[in-house]
């Protein structure tokens, strides 16, 4: 399931994106991986457009170290 590691949700449970997949009749989730511009699908993470501003419009490229060091975190986690 896509996540957006900043503020730990997932598409369904942001209002924007279920808002826009209901319109086009999608999961949010199927949403976010179609058409949200941070989506990354390597690591299977996005950055919402919430935390996007938060963070202060971060390119793309940072975003991606972000979301590989945020996936590198969780399975040195698990690992343990
Ligand atoms: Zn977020």
């Amino acid at each position: 399931m896509p996540l957006c590691p900043y503020c730990n949700r997932e598409p369904k449970e942001i209002p924007e994106y279920v808002e826009l997949a209901n319109r086009l009749e999608m999961s949010p989730a199927e949403y976010v991986r179609m058409d949200e511009g941070t989506y990354h699908l390597q690591t299977d993470l996005f950055c919402c457009t919430d935390c996007y501003i938060k963070q202060g419009l971060p390119l793309n490229t940072d975003l991606i170290h972000a979301f590989r060091r945020y996936r590198a975190k969780v399975l040195e986690f698990e690992r343990r």
